[in-house]
């Protein structure tokens, strides 16, 4: 199909240019089709002025003409060019200085140009100054004037070597007709522009109210096949295995929940119940357990692994990284100690000899609960009898790895994914399909909040100081850091850089690690451990640190460079601290002195609540910087955003539903998802 063919068939792409366009991750035509201008900065040169029509204030405008005379000139030392140019209605002169100059020698006389400049008067024609001056003809018109699209640009591609290049393929989709996407009924209803007068006019808009519908119709295409793609994918894998119903709360539920040292909370109570209706239904579970740091979701995780060993089932639970698994561990075998539940943890560091034991006993079903890390994947792991599957901090697994855990079962086992990740209802449906939320609302009653404070990099000392104390009274402590090395172009306190600065002046002969997301999982694995064990007093660490590792010795963390983070994020990152009967401290550290900055890290001074934080990152940072769709394993967007056009969203996934129910509708949708989106939804199609 011609939109296969390489971009180096393009008139103007040579083996050079074709270098930079793969930089953009443009290779083929349909790729350069697809590179969908920036949406908020067209540029309108849709006005060209006669001459006689150009006001005199001195504001930017666009006109044309052909060039009378070239003159160099000098004055006060410098040399500069008059470029004159005229039309029908009367002359301009075109001053250019310095470098300019040279592009003065481009243009001679008879050359048709197109310019814009500032206009002022002047004495026998307008005066421009400022100018930009373009080589107009019959054939470029169409790529300089008119509304003009912006595109994002890598070092060696200009904007008008874009503006050529899809002026050209749009031609040849003229030429050559591109398929529809969407199928006609749906076309129809909408009132929506066909493909090809959407994708002209989103590159080169024939006027605003175009641009705006070749848009609507575009974001609208682009979810409805991610969901089109996303049912097509779950009919794949229908599973066709049946549900296990569980019975009524029993002994093991009810010991487990005597044998706590607390009441459980309102909040718990509730999400409780919400997961006991659902093990109970014959229909498999599908819930997403939303609580922020700290709310006390492992306790909910322990009653559901309880209720599934009661009845005679098997459970597990899946954690990110080695050291959460293992605190999992700690805290499930306290939970279940007054029982005779059997519960083992498999991680990669696992011994082999134990692993092999563990594995047979998980076989035989001599083994009650498995926890672990993605060690739980591997092919030889097989249940007896696995009826609940839980996933802790799952936005750090992708799609497929959930499933594999999910097929470990000869049922359709009940899945709970537990986060404290707010994802809006709207997003959670799209990346976990079919999905109930329990939203657990407050923290459990006497932890302490953390003190959070902000200051600025002139009392990075005072504040080091005070880390200082803390350990000193046997505390530990964390510095968080937003780069792992130093980069030119981010003016950031690298973790390294940090580590290397503390453990030389204000951590001298204090026991101290560095930690971040390059390091080995073994190895990040051992440090935690000896962070757990207090062995290590202060941790140097990135934001790997941010999953939920519970070492209540620790007091303080630092942030630096906090002006870089979400406040979500930092929320999340915040609340390593304050786990044990100490008051903690949260000390923001900026360079920044951006009221602006400063005001939106106060808000984490003010505010305990990561769903509204994360409500307030929304407004300040938008959509895209927090709820990537690749986080979840899925493609990115190239024009629709998620949290932005929600209600497209969910207009798109009842379309979606009836359009494949539709024996005609759905021959079309199946071609058009196979034609222009295998490659790009190729991670979904083939899980
Ligand atoms: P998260 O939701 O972040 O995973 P955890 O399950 O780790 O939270 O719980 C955080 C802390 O709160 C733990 O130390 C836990 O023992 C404690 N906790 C949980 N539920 C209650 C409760 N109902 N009352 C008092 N403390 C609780
Ligand atoms: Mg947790």
């Amino acid at each position: 199909m011609w939109w296969r063919e390489s971009i180096a068939t393009l008139k103007g792409i040579g083996p050079k240019k074709a270098l930079g366009f793969n930089k953009l991750n443009i290779a083929t035509i349909g790729d350069l089709l697809n590179y969908y201008p920036r949406l908020d900065s067209y540029l309108d040169q849709s006005k060209v002025k006669t001459i006689r029509e150009l006001s005199l204030d001195g504001s930017k405008q666009l006109f044309s003409g052909e060039v009378v005379r070239v003159n160099d000139r000098m004055g006060r030392g410098k040399r500069y060019s008059i470029i004159t140019v005229r039309d029908d209605t009367g002359f301009a002169d075109i001053y250019l200085f310095g470098a300019q100059r040279f592009t003065a020698k481009r243009f001679k006389n008879g050359t048709n140009v197109l310019v814009t400049g500032r206009v002022k008067p002047g004495r026998t024609a307008k005066l421009v100054s400022e100018a930009l001056i373009q080589v107009y003809t019959p054939e470029n018109e169409a790529t300089v004037t008119g509304i003009l699209p912006v595109y994002n640009l890598t070092e060696s591609i200009t904007q008008q070597n874009l503006r050529n290049a899809v002026h050209q393929v749009l031609d040849m989709a003229q030429a050559e007709g591109v398929p529809e996407t969407i199928p006609a009924e749906i076309l129809k209803s909408n009132k929506f522009l066909n493909r090809l007068t959407a994708l002209s006019n989103i590159h080169f808009p024939e006027s605003f109210a175009k641009l705006k519908e070749a848009k609507r119709r575009l974001v609208y295409e682009e979810l409805f096949l991610l969901q089109c793609g996303l049912l097509l994918n779950k009919e794949r894998n229908f599973d066709a295995r049946p549900g296990i119903k569980h019975a009524q709360d029993g002994e093991l539920v009810k010991e487990v929940i005597t044998d706590l040292p607390f009441k459980l909370t309102e909040a718990q109570s509730k999400a409780w119940n919400d997961i006991s209706v659902d093990m109970e239904s014959h229909l498999p579970m599908h819930r997403l357990l939303q609580g922020d740091v700290g709310s006390g979701k492992t306790v909910i995780a322990a009653l559901a692994l309880a209720k599934t060993v009661e009845n005679g089932f098997q459970g597990c639970l899946m954690a990110p990284t080695g050291i959460l698994a293992q605190q999992h561990f700690e805290t499930l075998t306290s939970f279940f100690s007054g029982s005779l539940t059997r519960i083992e943890l498999l991680t990669s560091n696992t011994k082999t000899a134990q692993r092999k034991k563990m594995l047979q006993d998980l076989a035989t079903g001599n083994l009650d609960i498995l926890i672990g890390t993605h060690a739980l994947l591997q092919e030889d792991v097989e249940f007896a009898n696995l009826a609940l599957v839980i996933t802790d901090e799952q936005h750090r697994f992708g799609v497929n790895q959930r499933a594999k855990l999910v097929g470990k079962s000869d049922s359709a086992p009940d899945v709970l994914i537990m986060t404290a990740t707010p994802i809006p209802r709207t997003l959670a449906l799209t990346v976990y399909g079919d999905v109930d939320v329990t939203i657990m609302k407050g923290l459990p009653p006497g932890r302490k909040t953390i003190e959070t404070l902000c200051y600025t990099g002139d009392r990075r000392g005072a504040v080091y100081e005070g880390m200082v104390r803390q350990i000193n009274e046997g505390r530990q402590v964390y510095v968080v850091c937003a780069a792992i090395e130093e980069s030119e172009a981010m003016d950031v306190r690298s973790v390294y850089e940090v580590y290397e600065e503390l453990t030389n002046s204000y951590l001298k002969g204090i026991p101290c690690a560095l930690l971040h997301g390059k390091m080995k999982a073994a190895e990040k694995d051992e440090i935690m451990e000896r962070f757990v064990k207090n062995e290590i007093k202060a941790l140097i660490t990135t934001t790997v640190i941010e999953v939920g590792v519970n070492v209540p010795n620790a007091t303080l963390m630092i942030i630096e460079n906090a002006d870089r983070f979400g406040l979500a994020q930092m929320h999340q990152l915040r609340g390593r601290v304050g786990r044990g009967d100490k008051k903690s401290y949260c000390v923001l550290l900026t360079d920044s002195q951006v009221p602006d900055t400063l005001a939106r890290l106060q808000v984490l001074h003010d505010c305990n609540d990561g769903f509204i934080l994360s409500e307030r990152d929304l407004e300040l940072r938008g959509a895209g910087q927090l709820f990537g769709l690749r986080q979840h394993g899925l493609p990115d967007l190239y024009i629709a955003d998620i949290l932005r056009d929600t209600d497209v969203l969910v207009q798109t996934r009842k379309d979606a539903t009836i359009a494949l129910a539709d024996k005609e509708m759905r021959k079309e949708v199946e071609i058009s998802v196979q034609n222009q989106f295998d490659e790009r939804f190729a991670q979904i199609f083939n899980s």
